[in-house]
């Protein structure tokens, strides 16, 4: 006879209950409980009584799926794993662009369409819940997540992370192919002391209202389940124990009815790194107070809450309100009919599949930014060419995918990474797509890292690898000679630099932005034959370029193109498709410049350094296409605005070349006096269009002056009556930026 929460027929709510009135005190701590499985699965669950797992390899994936039989409830195990640019950590499995990679083509859809194929893929295997999207500001570039973001403008982080979560949960969670969408890592945790990973944030609420929350905000709106926290702490208080933002902000203001999970080892790390609790049952008790429910990767979280209840710091109440909000997902997941088990016929229909590989080819293709361009690309088609294809990056697989994909140290099954078979470089891209007559020399000439042990040690306190440390790997003199003797004999050299997985990520927060090892060495021997140079990017965050690649006849920034990242750059180099990516970060000229985003706040002495610009090498929205597109007639229909209207303007865009242009037509405002210091100017909508070879096309924007807010002295956001200004165009440098003026009443 099953039990009332075993009976389907029945509303959530009496399940929940009825359920959470058989459940011990240990089961119901067990439940909150979200660990390693990597390690021993039985103890996690028969032991520990771990209601939620996380990095679970194929073959534990199964065997997670029996041990559940074998508890006294049979509650479902909720299975986390990151797939963060696809399902990464799967074999075979297809792997995107990265989130910068992806923001790059400002493109919702797109990112809804990769949302939704990585839920298919992931849910085939078992797993039901992702930890992606990042939803973090990226302001200062010598961060290790750069990589991560949706780069450093909330407006347009807010729009691609609101499609990645409709991908992820598709048409709602009793869909056996949704997943859960984490929005993470809340809030503030990008904002780090010089860049360096975790350190304390030193941000106002004020200054959280103003940028980091929008994107979250608009997460919340759209019906992610989860929220994930960062690891900073913030006027000394850890992000876990944050009642303000956890409560009042996110439950009470936002009504968001999810469910919160720590990061890796939080309340631990309350204990043992930020000292602010004593033991493991005060952390237990801070934590669970402040409203988290999934404890992830803290197994001493098991005792040290039980503990907490003997000592009175928490009651048993506490612990049933978390309990309440993870088993709600459950049901509401349909786990106890169906536990969403590896479906390995199902694996073979998805996992890779070829709608999916031409979705990753055409996200590549869009996520593409032609920075530079003398003329020189498009490559002519004929008469043949030699080319010399130049570079580390050329043709190593680990920093095309990128962080959180295959071997790049997350998890322990995929030590050989994906097939080597599914991902194109450069070199294969170039090989295959070059016509018949060209001649092709590659030589990656230098290197760009050796790995040496860290003298701390090999792992943190708490157990966890630290990585080994990246040493740059300076050119030598042979090599650097025969890139330039292939240089010398080519009609181009293409030359592919950028970073390695070990200069990005958690912990691998960089000093500098500079290319490490040999490759400014090879750049000036390149550039000094005098061929002309194609510079490829392929990189986790954008570097500072020395002045040989910027003397470059091209410049492509790639980032972390995913599979069949090649594949589109030898496209784009040969003509094959239009670019069209635009930059969704600022790069800098040198890392002094730090932080270089766009939108900052008015009021500085001087607009430059002593002794460099602040002038940002490739600014926000920068890109190029193969065509020119003249932007001219800006026009606001009622610049008479009322709060609750809309301000309509039209702007003629047209395509002086001959080449087709996909254009992202961006618009920025300016609101022209603020009671408070604000941003000069605000990305507030774009539109993508195509103008095809001579045409001219009237575009209409639309920005609702609701939208044309500011955050107050105290914290409010609001609209602030006066002048504003209306900047359309191209990118956000003011050059390039047609204005119109309107008037808010
Ligand atoms: C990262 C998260 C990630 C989690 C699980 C943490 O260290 O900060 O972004 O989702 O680990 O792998």
């Amino acid at each position: 006879m099953p039990m009332p929460y075993q009976d389907s027929t029945l509303g959530v709510a009496e399940r929940v209950e009825d359920l959470l009135g058989r459940m011990t005190l240990p089961e119901k701590i067990g439940q909150m409980l979200q660990l390693d499985a990597r390690q021993d699965l039985s103890e996690l669950v028969l032991e520990k009584l771990a209601g939620s797992i996380l990095h679970t390899s194929p073959a534990k994936l199964v065997e997670a799926a029996e041990l559940v039989a074998r508890t006294r409830l049979r509650i479902p195990l909720i299975t986390a794993e990151d797939c963060i640019h696809g399902h990464g950590f799967w074999p075979g499995a297809t792997v995107f662009p990265t989130q910068l990679g992806m923001a790059a083509t400002w493109d919702p859809e797109l990112v809804e369409k990769v949302g939704r194929a990585t839920a298919v893929e992931a849910a085939a295997t078992g797993v039901h819940w992702t930890f992606s999207p990042v939803l973090c500001i990226a302001r200062d570039l010598r961060w290790g997540r750069v990589d991560e973001t949706f780069g450093e403008d909330p407006y347009l982080i807010g729009e691609l992370g609101a499609a990645m979560i409709r991908g992820y949960q598709g048409e709602g969670l009793t869909d056996p192919t949704a997943i859960l969408a984490t929005a993470k890592h809340f809030a503030g945790y990008s904002e780090t002391q010089g860049g360096r990973d975790a350190s304390e944030a030193d941000i106002s609420r004020r200054k959280l209202r103003s940028w980091f929350l929008p994107p979250f905000e608009r997460a919340a709106a759209e019906g992610c389940r989860v929220f994930m926290l960062g690891y900073q702490s913030m006027d000394g208080v850890p992000i876990t124990a944050n009642k303000w933002l956890l409560n009042d902000v996110l439950k009470g203001e936002w009504g968001f009815t999810g469910t919160l999970v720590t990061d890796w080892d939080n309340v631990g790390r309350m204990v043992w790194e930020q000292k602010v609790c004593a033991d493991y049952a005060e952390a237990a008790a801070l934590a669970v107070k402040a409203g988290n429910d999934v404890i992830m990767t803290t197994p001493a979280f098991f005792e040290g809450a039980q503990e907490a209840i003997r000592r009175g710091l928490l009651r048993e109440d506490d612990i049933d309100a978390a309990v309440r909000r993870i088993l709600r997902l459950k049901f509401e997941l349909g786990l106890f009919e169906n536990p969403r088990t590896p479906d390995a016929a199902r694996q073979r229909e998805v996992i890779g599949c070829a709608a999916h590989t031409e979705l990753n080819l055409e996200v590549a293709r869009r996520s593409l930014v032609l920075l530079r361009n003398d003329g020189v690309l498009p490559l002519p088609s004929a008469p043949s060419k030699r080319i010399a294809l130049l570079g580390p990056n050329a043709h190593d697989v680990s920093a095309q995918l990128g962080d959180w994909a295959g071997d790049s140290g997350q998890v322990d099954w995929m030590p050989d990474g994906h097939p080597r078979e599914l991902t194109t470089t450069v070199l294969d891209g170039l090989r295959s797509l070059l016509p018949s007559g060209w001649e092709l020399d590659f030589d990656p000439a230098v290197e760009i890292e050796r790995l040496v042990p860290d003298p701390d040690g090999e792992t943190f306190p708490d157990g966890q690898p630290r990585p080994p440390i990246s040493e740059g790997v300076p050119a030598a003199f042979e090599d650097l000679e025969r890139a330039r003797r292939l240089a010398a004999a080519a009609d181009y050299a293409i030359v592919v630099v950028g970073d390695t997985v070990n200069l990005n990520g958690e912990h691998k927060s960089t000093a500098t932005l500079e290319l490490v090892g040999g490759q400014i060495a090879l750049l000036d021997a390149v550039a000094a034959t005098g061929t002309p140079m194609i510079v490829v990017l392929i990189d986790g965050k954008p570097l500072a370029l020395p002045p040989s690649a910027l003397q470059a006849a091209a410049v492509v920034q790639a980032f972390n193109p995913g599979m069949r990242g090649g594949q589109a750059i030898a496209e784009l180099l040969l003509g094959l498709i239009e670019p069209s990516g635009r930059m969704p970060i600022s790069a800098a000229r040198h890392a002094g410049q730090q932080p270089i985003y766009y939108n900052q706040l008015r009021g500085q002495h001087g607009t430059r350094y002593a002794d460099l610009t602040q002038d940002p090498l490739f600014a926000f929205g920068e890109g190029l296409s193969y065509t020119t597109v003249v932007y001219d007639g800006l026009s606001i229909e009622e610049p008479d605005v009322a709060a609750d209207g809309v301000v309509r303007a039209t702007v003629r865009l047209t395509n002086t070349g001959t080449r087709p242009a996909l254009e992202t037509v961006q618009v920025y405002v300016s609101d022209l006096v603020t009671s408070v210091t604000w941003a000069g100017r605000e990305l507030k909508a774009y539109r993508q269009v195509t103008v095809e070879p001579g045409e001219s096309v009237t575009v209409t924007l639309e920005v609702p002056a609701a939208d044309c807010t500011l955050v107050s002295a105290d914290g409010v956001r609001i609209v602030e009556a006066g002048d504003f200004e209306l900047l359309v165009g191209p990118n956000s440098r003011p050059s390039a930026l047609q204005s119109a003026k309107f008037r808010i009443s």
